[in-house]
């Protein structure tokens, strides 16, 4: 194809459990296949600091990834550390992108997981590196010591405000209603740690000078304004699906972005499939993700062998 410098049977935008699962079955049905890996938005997997719900496994999130996509290249995947730009149609064939190439490809996995949201309040972007993180693992050790906030209530808040005391800091949870939504095990794993939760908060500025010393919430039962001294505001209050690349494609997504998929992992677009947090699957788990991924790969296969080996 013209312009092309590599080809492949298929490409998975996304390395995290979904992305590198479906290159492990895509690589072991014969499939040439690269899987791409971009820095933004990493894995949600490789920040988590505990694993306590993949079959067999239990450690941190990163040698949980590392494990995988290890596997995927012993079977012949080719991983490769770029930022995809865009992906076209070209009759039957696809034609990918990135930063330092142009490949192309029979069939198309998009595993492209989630960016995490920001609060959008004062101070927020003011402060990134100087105090605001959405990455407990990443810089909590900043913070050893130090009183620190989560703000959020799901899995991701509670597991990140679990490791920040667990690494010495001096937490609490901070939460705009009054019952939070994540698992009740990690809720167990919250209060067995006497980790203090500000209920009915919503955050409303974040101030300091050179870094953050302090957060301004609202009480919305007390209907007042008060400030929280902290080191440190971990924002930890969900995802948004990363899943512009697929716009210009015409694949159909749901009003929040997500990649709207059958249980085959098909879009609407034929030789296009889809895996794991940027689907509109009810789930978001490492294990329904590399469970996505497989599907994915047999779907992209069949599809592969129907168009192109007849
Ligand atoms: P999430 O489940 O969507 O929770 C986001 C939390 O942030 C909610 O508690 C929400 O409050 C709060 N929030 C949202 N916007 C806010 C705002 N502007 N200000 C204050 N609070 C705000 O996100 P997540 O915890 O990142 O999890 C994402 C997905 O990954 C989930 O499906 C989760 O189950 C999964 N996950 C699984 C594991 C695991 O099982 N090991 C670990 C991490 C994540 P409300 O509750 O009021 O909506």
């Amino acid at each position: 194809m013209v312009g092309a410098t590599e080809s492949y049977d298929l490409i998975i935008i996304g390395a995290g459990p979904a992305g590198a699962t479906a290159a492990i079955y895509g690589a072991r049905y014969g499939l040439k296949v690269a899987f791409f890996e971009s820095i933004d938005p990493v894995s949600q997997l490789t920040l988590t600091p505990a694993i306590e719900n993949f079959p067999g496994y239990e450690g941190n999130g990163f040698e949980l990834i590392q494990r995988i996509r290890d596997q995927a290249e012993k079977f012949g995947a080719t991983h490769k550390f770029e930022n995809v730009d865009s992906i076209e149609k070209k009759g039957d064939i696809f034609e990918v992108k990135s930063d330092s190439g142009v490949y192309s490809a029979k069939a198309i996995i998009i595993a492209s997981g989630g960016k995490h949201r920001e609060l959008g309040i004062p101070g927020e972007k003011e402060f990134v590196g100087k105090g605001v993180s959405y990455c407990a693992t990443c810089d909590g050790n900043f913070f050893r010591g130090k009183k620190v906030v989560v703000i959020g209530g799901g899995n991701t808040a509670v597991e990140e405000a679990i490791y920040l005391k667990e690494i010495g800091c001096d937490v609490s949870l901070v939460h705009r209603r009054d019952e939070l939504r994540a698992d009740k095990a990690y809720q167990e794993g919250l209060f067995k740690r006497n980790i203090p939760v500000i209920w009915n908060s919503i955050p409303v500025r974040i101030e300091g000078n050179e870094v953050v010393e302090r957060i301004v919430l609202y009480n919305k039962v007390e209907e007042r304004e008060f400030a929280v001294e902290v080191s440190a505001v971990f924002v930890a209050v969900g995802i948004n699906p990363a899943t512009q690349i697929v716009e210009k494609l015409g694949v159909e997504r749901d009003s929040m972005g997500y990649i709207k998929v059958n249980r085959r992992q098909e879009t609407n677009i034929p030789g296009v499939f889809a895996a794991g947090d940027c689907c509109d699957n009810p789930l978001k788990q490492a294990v329904t993700a590399a469970g996505d991924g497989a599907v994915a790969a047999n779907s992209a296969f069949e599809y592969i062998k129907m168009k192109f080996q007849q």
